[in-house]
């Protein structure tokens, strides 16, 4: 359907062509008609279906210019939403003048934000605990709203605003028309709805449509404690320049978020416990390319409006299938190809399968690239590169420099690529990984083919050989008999790996206890210099 046979004035289409939308999407189509028909309405779609611009282009057509009080409210769950709502309205009432639009949040100056609203405003996009607190100081009033918005309403009361929206809506008119917009339709938003909504239309858009055709969906099977590994792998051999890592706990975005940031990727991590400053600090960077791998829960990156992601990782296999379904659609926007990979272990195949089932999808198994599948991508990825600039790109100056340089040093020009190599590193190997920052000192060196490890508990706590190698087999799932010598001092112990399984032991000590103390657990080496490398790799 195009907007062109909607009910909308010319000076909004030329907004809605500015923004470059050629047609509707179902949910528009949908709903923009029933709300210019002043119906209430529940709209249900995946995230990313434009759920914005259906209310947004009702409500600027409703607005009167010449009435300068507040005629329209529309609640989102976070500041981050309340801008990127108010941006989109903004951009599509770049040709309808008088409209006076605010964002109201949390976290921003409040005396700045009463001065705005005396000003008068017509239309408030803002989070409920700010909203409410202007309403209690008498700063913001709703006696003459005829419109109210919820957008993501299941992420409002995931948030515990309940109680504070049935505040606002209690204070509105009652013949106001209420809209409420959301990815997942629980049973307590069917309840505000039968409470505060007259007569509503239900608006879904089917599951048929969510599941999305050009999104390429692999999975690997593989074991817990080695998970991070293979995302490095992954990370390295496709180089997105956008990727999201779903994980299904704040402590797991926080663990995966340190341990790739040490390891040098751009990664930031996105949970419902960061401060909004963080929040904004983290998408920003995402958004700018500052930071190229975005960890989250599914909460925080609800609602969250990245394109261009180029590939979507289900660390965790999502709790709900239909959130597998709002993950990968992060992926293979705008006609895009997307890429989403999804990391089971043993019996998750079970819950993989009735996914497929459910999502209408098909995921299909692929290996674990080893390290020499990684580093022989990575070698092909940079000699296309090469090519690439060889054919296309003047080199002379370049050209001229080496010529000149190689003549006086009697290099060769293998020896200079050779170099040149060397120091922008495309492979990686087992004996280069730091999976810890800082590392004690170096004591003697480990066997042959094994990689001595440092553990900060020893003797005086009252830990034996049998502790160390119960926890190191217990967490890891290794069996006991691959640990070789222990060397136990008074606070400190020194442990034998085989060097294939030291990344593994690492990762999987992160949260270990020894006789009930949390231990730390890292290589026992000096610094190591190829930590320097890692960070200084560009991403
Ligand atoms: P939702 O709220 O459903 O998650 P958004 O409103 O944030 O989705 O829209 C997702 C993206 O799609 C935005 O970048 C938006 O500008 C774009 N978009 C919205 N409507 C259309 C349309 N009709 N055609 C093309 N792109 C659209
Ligand atoms: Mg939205």
């Amino acid at each position: 359907m195009k907007f062109e046979e909607m009910n909308i004035s010319p000076a909004l289409l030329r907004g809605v062509q500015e923004m470059g939308y050629e047609e509707a999407t179902p949910i528009q189509a949908q709903t923009i008609p029933l709300l210019l028909d002043g119906r209430d309405v529940i709209g249900q779609a995946q995230t990313g279906t434009g759920k914005t611009a259906a209310f947004a282009l009702p409500v600027l057509e409703k607005i009167d210019p010449a009435n300068h009080s507040l005629q329209t409210l529309i609640l989102c769950p976070t500041r981050e939403l309340a801008i990127q709502v108010a941006g989109e309205i903004r951009r599509l009432a770049s040709f309808t003048h008088g409209i006076r639009l605010l964002p109201v949040y949390g976290g921003q100056d409040i005396g700045q934000q009463i001065r705005a609203l005396r000003g008068g405003v017509q239309i408030i996009v803002g989070t409920p605990g700010r909203v409410m607190d202007h309403m209690r100081r008498r700063t913001l009033r709703v006696d003459r709203v005829h419109t109210v918005i919820l957008d993501e309403a299941d992420e409002m009361l995931n948030m515990g605003f309940r109680e504070d929206i049935e505040t606002i809506l209690q204070d509105t008119p009652v013949e106001r028309q209420t809209a409420l917009f959301s990815a997942t339709m629980p049973p307590p938003i069917l309840e505000i709805t039968h409470q505060y909504q007259r007569d509503a239309q239900l608006v879904r858009v089917v599951k048929k449509e969510l599941t999305v055709q050009n999104i390429e969906q692999y999975y690997f099977d593989v074991r817990p404690s080695y998970k991070a590994e293979l995302l490095t792998r992954l990370l390295d051999m496709y180089t997105p320049h956008l990727s999201m890592v779903f994980c299904n706990t704040k402590r797991t975005v926080d663990e995966l978020t340190a341990l790739l940031q040490n390891q040098g990727y751009a990664a930031e991590g996105l949970h419902g416990d960061l401060k909004q400053q963080q929040r904004d600090r983290v998408m920003e960077a995402f958004r700018g390319g500052k930071a190229s791998v975005l960890v989250a829960t599914d909460v925080a990156a609800r609602g969250i409006d990245v394109d261009d992601v180029d590939i979507v990782f289900n660390y965790d296999l999502p709790q709900d299938d239909e959130y597998y379904v709002h993950r990968i659609g992060r992926t293979g926007r705008a006609g895009k190809n997307g890429l989403a990979f999804t990391f089971i272990s043993g019996r998750e195949i079970y819950h993989l399968r009735d996914l497929q089932r459910y999502c209408h999808t098909r995921i299909s198994p692929r290996p674990i690239p080893s390290l020499s599948d990684v580093n022989e991508t990575r070698m092909e990825n940079l000699f296309q590169e090469v090519g690439t600039i060889i054919e296309t790109e003047d080199l002379t100056s370049y050209r001229n420099v080496l010529e000149c340089r190689m003549e006086e040093h009697n290099y060769s020009a293998i020896d200079v690529a050779a170099a040149l190599l060397k120091l922008h590193p495309v492979s990686r190997d087992l004996n280069s990984d730091d999976m810890m920052p800082a590392s004690p000192r170096v004591l003697h060196d480990a066997e042959e083919g094994m990689v001595r490890l440092f553990l900060n508990i020893g003797k005086e706590q009252g830990a034996g050989p049998g502790n160390i190698v119960g926890a190191i087999a217990g967490e890891s799932g290794l069996p006991g008999k691959i640990i070789g010598s222990i060397d136990m001092h008074d606070k400190y112990t020194f442990v034998d790996i085989p060097k294939d399984h030291a990344r593994e032991v690492l990762y999987s000590m992160r949260n270990a206890k020894i006789l009930g103390k949390p231990v730390r657990m890292e290589r026992a080496t000096q610094k190591s210099t190829s930590e320097r490398k890692w960070k200084t790799r560009n991403r």
